[in-house]
């Protein structure tokens, strides 16, 4: 695909209205859609590669979207309406605090079950390090997800403790953050980027609406203070709550990393890892090799999904 002055090649940052920003190169363009019937049936997705035109009056217009990789999905809300809510996506990072506000673990679990839904890289980011007094240790309750096998992060965007590592995770990715309120979100972007100027408190935050909790991403080119841009956070209002629904069960368990090479073992193929006899997950949970709080957190949303919440 060649770029010249009338087609150009970019990244949709956000859309409000009918309108799409796209970044191509430098220029953050303001376009419209060629018309659906051009696009086919996909509507273009915050994170979408798309082809634009510019037309002769100076306008632009989405023309094509280029294929997709990695796309964070809404799940089982509705079979015919748009489950994408960004396209393109590498990773999810789950942020929580050590402390103040203590740490939702079910929040994360959420996030991270979202990650691994739609096959997604999770990562935790456990914030606020400079609150404990070993600030490079494992903080408490963490450790169940690096026993999981995620990555996890302390940091501090106080005194800049693990902002080295998450710059390292973050660089050359599309990397979804999001997790409670007050965690330090904007906080550790401003840490990194001191250009981004955020509000303290702005990313993530717009209020909970039940079932159909709106979740309308925005990408956020990513790149440490005086280097070029070369990833993007997205910032995703209203992720952390995002309920499921209709996800099956074997897929729910297997969206926890931890609990895969025990769920063989199962006397039951259609175990739900709850109360059945001889269940593999929870034999490791009496062994000590699954946390026993990450298998509430599935047992809780095993409920959301079958529509008991
Ligand atoms: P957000 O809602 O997740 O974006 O969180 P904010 O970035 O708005 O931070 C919430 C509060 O926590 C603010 O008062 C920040 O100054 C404070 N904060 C953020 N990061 C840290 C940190 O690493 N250590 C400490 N001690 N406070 C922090
Ligand atoms: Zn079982």
């Amino acid at each position: 695909m060649i770029d010249d002055a009338a087609h150009l090649t970019g990244r949709v940052l956000r859309i409000s209205g009918g309108t799409y920003h796209v970044l191509a190169g430098d220029a953050e363009l303001e376009c419209s859609l060629r018309g659906r019937v051009k696009l086919g049936e996909l509507a273009v997705a915050v994170g979408d590669r798309v082809r634009v035109e510019r037309l002769e009056d100076g306008s632009c217009r989405i023309s094509e979207i280029l294929p997709r990789a990695g796309t964070l999905t809404r799940h089982g809300v509705s079979r015919r309406r748009e489950q994408v809510i960004a396209a393109n996506i590498d990773q999810v990072a789950a942020v929580a605090a050590v402390c103040s506000p203590d740490p939702d673990f079910i929040m994360v679990d959420r996030l991270l079950v979202l990650a691994e839904l739609d096959g997604l890289d999770g990562l935790v980011v456990a914030n606020k390090a400079d609150l404990v007094e070993e600030p490079e240790a494992l903080p408490d309750g963490f450790d169940a997800y690096a026993d999981a096998g995620y990555e996890v992060l302390s940091t501090s965007a106080t005194s800049g403790l693990g902002l080295d590592r998450l710059d390292r995770r973050l660089r050359g990715r599309v990397t979804v953050l999001s997790g409670q309120s007050g965690v330090g979100k904007s906080s550790l972007l401003n840490a990194l980027m001191p250009g981004l100027d955020l509000r303290v408190g702005e990313i993530g935050e717009r209020k909970r609406r039940g079932r159909h909790t709106t979740v309308a991403a925005a990408l956020y080119p990513y790149g440490r203070d005086g280097c070029a841009p070369d990833g993007f956070v997205v910032d995703t209002p209203g992720l952390q709550y995002l309920a499921l629904w209709n996800v099956e069960p074997a897929e729910l368990s297997r969206a926890f990393p931890e609990f895969r090479p025990h769920l063989d073992r199962c006397r039951f193929k259609n175990c739900r890892h709850r109360e059945e006899p001889e269940c593999g997950v929870r034999v490791a949970i009496e062994a000590g090799e699954v946390s026993e709080r990450r298998h509430r957190s599935y047992l809780t949303l095993l409920e959301e999904s079958e529509g008991g919440a």
